[in-house]
């Protein structure tokens, strides 16, 4: 039996989505009294916040537990299983993994505390229920933020692409209510944050009585001391006129829009279920270009789905070409269980995955180099977000979400003027505007 925890650590794999659960679950155990540990060597319970989204991220929770059997300290902790893995395994994680004492679903850690009192009294403690929403009501409430803060806004998917275990992870796509996001907003900006990521696994698919995103995000624009909205992740067939126009219309909503394709063939876009074409994807591209023409595009990508053709992958290289990325996420696909795509005929060979995955990064690594060196000259605001490697040097993020290095005095959280000097593939230098006197 292992005792009461007085210090915990919280591991976060996967999506931002985690990053926010973690986040919260770190809040909650905190106001139970416990202290954040340092590192999970030396804390007496440890939370891996999982991920299931390839075979590769659900893997390692197993490789970590082992870990954390083997202590230096000699003492294994308490671990706790949470996320999307819990979820989705549930009750097979302990026969699979004896030492794991408590396993936590992501609609359900808000019972963390009771749990962890259920695995000090020897018991292994589950919960992978699905009640709608009824944790954020029980966490609570926000506090000391970075400047850059997430926040959930929109959970689950019904969109079922035939490769995703989120609608079986995440359960049905629930928007959280209007003014319970708002009060949150204003609770992390009190708490020190200056901008705000809005989170879901299809964002802008969030609604409440007829309002889509972009009125939440006019609401949130009125919050002062926010100085920053973002939101991900985007579905092409929820990029509504009001959410294209609100790109033209709110200055502090960044020019930046992650919205991923999947795929340039359609007929690998139809097998997938993702219900818009390669035309449809770019011709949504267009109208958001042209409300706010120097937004910065983002994607994410699978290569190999089953029965993916040559002649189809390059379809895919075509569709890059034609959007020209800033910024993306490339992927091999990965058989995910009880998914469809996991029973199709024609699983591609890894090593045709691998090489395609090689050819589609060079191009987008390339174009990701191009929009950076495109930046030089411009002169913009940096959000400061830490200290950098190098005496006086601070790093921040431009408003295309691009890492930015400067020397100043300034602070984490202030706003900097700076011109873009030099770009590299991840990051550019800038120099701090002095401004004139008034
Ligand atoms: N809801 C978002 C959308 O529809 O684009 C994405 C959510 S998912 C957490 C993030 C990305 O993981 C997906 O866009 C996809 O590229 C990738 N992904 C999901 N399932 C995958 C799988 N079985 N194999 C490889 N990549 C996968
Ligand atoms: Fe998964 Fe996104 Fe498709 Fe939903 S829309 S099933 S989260 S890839």
């Amino acid at each position: 039996m292992k005792p009461s925890p007085r210090t915990f650590h919280v591991k976060s794999f996967g999506c931002q989505m985690n990053v926010y659960d973690g986040d919260r679950m770190t809040e909650l155990l905190e106001a139970e009294g416990l202290k954040a540990a340092a590192d999970a060597e030396t804390a007496d319970l440890v939370v891996l916040n999982t991920c299931h989204i390839r075979e590769k991220a659900a893997e390692k929770v197993y490789s970590d537990i082992g870990r954390l059997v083997k202590r230096e300290t000699g003492r294994a902790p308490m671990i706790a299983v949470a996320g999307c893995v819990a979820q989705a395994e549930g009750a097979e994680i302990p026969r699979r993994a004896p030492a794991v004492d408590i396993v936590v679903g992501p609609q359900a850690y808000h019972n963390l505390p009771a749990l962890v009192r259920e695995a000090a009294a020897g018991r292994t403690a589950l919960d992978t229920d699905m009640p709608a929403l009824s944790k954020f009501g029980a966490l609570p409430a926000r506090r000391r933020q970075a400047p850059g803060a997430f926040l959930t806004v929109q959970e689950g998917c019904d969109k079922f692409c035939t490769y995703c275990v989120v609608p079986y992870t995440r359960g049905a796509e629930l928007s959280r209510p209007f003014t319970a996001i708002v009060d949150e907003a204003k609770a992390l900006v009190d708490a020190g944050a200056r901008e705000i990521t809005l989170l879901g696994q299809n964002v802008n698919a969030w609604r409440e009585d007829g309002r889509g995103l972009d009125e939440l995000i006019r609401a949130l624009d009125a919050i002062p001391g926010l100085a920053r909205i973002r939101y991900t992740t985007s579905h092409p067939n929820d990029m509504t006129e009001g959410l294209i126009r609100a790109h033209a219309e709110v200055e502090k909503l960044m020019p930046y829009l992650h919205l991923p394709v999947q795929s340039g063939s359609d007929r690998v876009l139809r097998a997938m279920n993702r219900s818009h074409s390669a035309d449809s994807y770019l011709r949504i591209l267009e109208r958001v270009r042209a409300a706010r023409p120097d937004i910065a595009i983002s994607g994410d990508f699978i290569v190999g789905f089953p029965g993916e053709t040559e002649a189809e992958f390059e379809e895919t290289l075509r569709i890059v070409e034609a959007v020209n990325y800033a910024q993306a996420f490339s992927f091999k696909y990965s058989a995910r269980p009880g998914t469809p795509a996991a029973g199709m005929a024609d699983q591609v060979p890894l090593a045709v995955m691998d090489e395609r995955l090689q050819r589609l990064q060079a191009l987008l690594n390339a174009q990701q180099l191009a929009f950076n060196q495109a930046s030089v000259g411009r002169r913009t605001q940096v959000l400061i977000e830490r200290v950098g490697r190098k005496p006086g040097q601070m790093l921040g993020k431009s408003p295309w979400l691009q890492s930015v290095h400067l020397e100043t005095d300034a602070a984490i959280g202030d706003l900097v003027e700076v011109e873009l000097l030099a770009a590299g593939p991840n990051s550019l230098a800038g120099a701090a505007l002095v401004r004139e006197a008034a």
